[in-house]
């Protein structure tokens, strides 16, 4: 019997086995002619996945805090103003990472598994004179999903940057940076990008990349400031080596495997499959009498689902025996309601058969642990979905 457990969890998540043996070759220089090839292939890819023709990629070795960072700390200066809109944990790191660099931030936060209402967001541009604002696509602590098309358009209205988190979505949730004219658009490598964990990633518009060159003060973050690495990308892209800090050589060959797989399959259907898959889970979890946040799917995430455990439960235990049935969930992040549900996500790779899967082992889970419902009841509405 196969050891291996389904991991379903919203990051790190299960990747293709093309991905996992481009980055199982042996690793070669950073200044390789191959490798040279493939970082310049996955920053054009970039733009591909992103819809974002002419911006600016990065890859960085790092984690998705060190893409929050690096946007952070190049296009801020001490004493500007930043709308952080918040729906959840990784809202609130922001808030707290621009501060750091001197940002005078407003922090609008959202009722938990709800959005910010966008009336609510334009009041504060129309008199906050904002020099920047920053969104969560989707917050993983609340499977809350922000529609950043028309915050995008707020941003340009009243002449702001905008910063997309896009941790818990790019290359899942729909995205089209350039033509919703948000200026960076950031995520990290573990989740729907497909590549294990280790790579910070973004895209930038042309006008952010122009009120970072023509900052008044150096950026106060001597690594990820981009005076050390726009010449890295440039020359990558253009197949010269270049050095400012050693690559992630194995995981950028990954990553250009990865983009391929995704590019393949086209973002538009990818971007549907992930919808499907979610409306399965959505299904399942209401047949087995189970409520989620957040409570309208209309913000909902294609990429998690955060269904509550049911009344007198233990989450603890609830997972271990999900776990003894052969998958991996994950328990609450949300202070305040940690303790209280517990995260599927269903990103990257996912198919019909994961989906099933999980399901099957949350309802082994439940039975055991004495919540009454119809067995196969989860099941048959995830099939109704999927048929
Ligand atoms: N933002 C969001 C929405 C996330 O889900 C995460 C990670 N779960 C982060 C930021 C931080 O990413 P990392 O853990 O890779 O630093």
């Amino acid at each position: 019997m196969k050891s291996r457990k389904l991991l379903m969890i919203p990051g790190p998540i299960e990747f293709e086995p093309e991905v996992l043996s481009a980055l199982g070759q042996p690793t070669t220089s950073h200044v390789a002619p191959n490798f040279i090839q493939s970082f310049g292939n996955a920053l054009r890819m970039m733009r591909e996945v992103w819809l974002a023709p002419t911006s600016q990629p990065f890859i960085m070795a790092g984690t998705g805090t060190l893409a929050m960072d690096m946007a952070g700390s190049n296009l801020i200066e001490k004493g500007d103003k930043v709308l952080v809109i918040s729906t959840g944990y990784f809202g609130a790191r922001y808030a707290e990472l621009l501060a750091r660099y001197g940002a005078e931030v407003t922090f609008l936060q959202s009722e938990i598994g709800d959005v910010v209402p966008l009336e609510i967001i334009e009041e504060e541009l129309k008199i906050g004179h904002y020099k920047l604002l920053t969104f969560t696509h989707v917050d993983t602590s609340t499977a809350v999903m922000v529609d950043p098309k028309p915050i995008g358009e707020l941003a340009q209205k009243y002449h702001v940057l905008s910063v997309l988190d896009g941790v818990c979505s790019v290359a899942g949730e729909e995205i089209r940076q350039e033509e919703w004219g948000i200026d960076v658009v950031l995520t990290a490598s573990q989740k729907a990008i497909g590549v294990p964990p280790g790579l910070a990633l973004m895209v930038v518009s042309e006008k952010a990349m122009n009120v970072w060159k023509n900052r008044k003060s150096p950026v106060a973050n001597y690594y990820s400031d981009w005076t050390n690495w726009l010449p890295i990308m440039q020359a990558y892209e253009a197949g010269n080596p270049s050095y400012f800090g050693t690559p992630a050589v194995n995981l950028v060959m990954a990553l250009e495997k990865s983009l391929e797989i995704i590019l393949a399959e086209g973002m538009d259907a990818r971007f549907a499959r992930h919808q499907l898959m979610a409306k399965a889970f959505r299904e399942a979890i209401k047949a087995l009498g189970l409520t989620s946040i957040p409570f309208d799917d209309q913000v909902s995430a294609a990429t998690l689902s955060a269904p509550f455990y049911p009344s007198g439960m233990k989450g603890g235990e609830f997972l271990n025996q999900v776990n003894k049935e052969g998958v991996i969930l994950a328990g609450g992040l949300l202070p305040e309601i940690k303790g209280d549900y517990f995260r599927i996500g269903h990103m990257g790779s996912i198919n019909r058969a994961d989906t099933l899967a999980t399901i099957s082992a949350i309802e082994e889970a439940l039975r055991k642990g004495g919540h009454p419902f119809e067995m196969g009841a989860g099941i048959k509405a995830a099939q109704q979905v999927l048929s």
